[in-house]
């Protein structure tokens, strides 16, 4: 064992705490967004909010966050997204054509996102 492996086996803890800390911030980033609520309709509680893909996805919001993919690259990968409630979701999915019509959230979305 090299002397770099030897200090991040001695610091696993430290390595650890730090990852979870990360992991932590960037779920806070997610609650504040769907804090603004579904685009479409006045859902307000996260267990049945989404990020729907309105541009090509690359991947799954949920899964980076599983993960602990960086801010910057979840960022991006957030402004290709629209969030919706469980519903409007479905909604969306089944008539593409759909009447929804979005609110002034997306705006919100972008000065939240800029901000960070
Ligand atoms: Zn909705």
């Amino acid at each position: 064992m090299n002397k770099r492996q030897e200090y991040y086996y001695k610091n696993i803890p430290k390595y650890r705490e730090y990852q979870n800390q990360r992991k932590e911030r960037i779920r806070n980033v997610v609650e504040q967004l769907k804090e603004l609520g579904c685009f479409y309709c006045d859902e307000l509680d996260f267990c049945c909010l989404d990020f729907h893909h309105i541009e090509k996805k690359e991947f799954n919001i949920a899964f980076a966050l599983s993960q602990g993919f960086g801010i910057n690259k979840l960022v991006k990968e957030i402004e290709k997204c629209e969030i919706l409630c469980s519903n409007c979701h479905r909604k969306k999915i089944y008539n593409k054509k759909t009447s929804l019509s979005a609110c002034n959230r997306p705006e919100q979305v972008k000065t939240l996102v800029m901000g960070w």
